[in-house]
């Protein structure tokens, strides 16, 4: 992967946010606190912005420094969730798209100490890498990471704001794996992998 390359996704990526942002905080507020369209807004903003400014001249370093950018501008549980998934995407990246994002999805379990199933962005992250493994498009995994998000909707959410809801978190589609289906949908659209 080459650093323009990874420029273009995650500025697909900030655009999908920036245009989907009231409809991400309209889900974060049935069952969160309203503020996941603005904060990922504010951080893809921020990290397109980073990359304009001083463009890094490898994928390791662009990786890293869109990890660290969200880590400083969002707080919350997405800055440092999506912030973790980038760094260890940056670890791998030597190794293609596909095994960067499966040690980026490691790396958000084992920060966040989410299952699948837990009503969550793994929810939408982890198909998507299951697809990858397995050979698949990114047209493919996008379609997974989708299908994931929908598949939130009847979960009872076990991490997070949502979980404090119980079973009325119940009947409400998660925000964070919206915004990681729209992450797939940008690589989609601009890999061509
Ligand atoms: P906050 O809940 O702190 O306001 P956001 O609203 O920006 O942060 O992000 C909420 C999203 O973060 C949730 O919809 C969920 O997908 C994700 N999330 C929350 N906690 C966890 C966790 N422990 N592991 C994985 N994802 C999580
Ligand atoms: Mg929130
Ligand atoms: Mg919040």
């Amino acid at each position: 992967m080459n650093p323009d390359q990874l420029t273009a996704w995650l500025t697909r990526f900030a655009d999908l946010v920036h245009a989907q942002r009231d409809a991400l905080t309209a889900l974060d507020s049935a069952i969160g606190d309203a503020d996941h369209g603005s904060n990922m807004d504010r951080g893809m903003s921020a990290v397109v912005a980073a990359l304009a400014e001083a463009p890094p001249d490898d994928a390791a370093a662009l990786l890293k420094k869109t990890g660290t950018t969200l880590v400083s501008k969002v707080g919350g549980a997405s800055g440092p969730l999506y912030g973790t998934l980038f760094l260890r995407m940056a670890g791998s990246i030597g190794d293609g798209f596909g095994p960067a994002l499966r040690a980026g999805y490691e790396g958000v379990l084992a920060r966040g100490k989410a299952e699948p199933g837990d009503k969550t962005m793994v929810d939408a992250l982890g198909p998507a890498c299951d697809v990858l493994d397995g050979g698949g498009s990114l047209a493919d995994a996008a379609q997974a990471a989708a299908d994931g998000r929908d598949a939130t909707v009847p979960l009872v959410a076990r991490k997070g704001r949502a979980s404090y809801l119980g079973e009325r978190s119940a009947g409400h589609q998660d925000p964070g794996a919206t915004s990681t289906a729209l992450l797939l949908q940008a690589a989609a659209e601009t890999l061509g992998l």
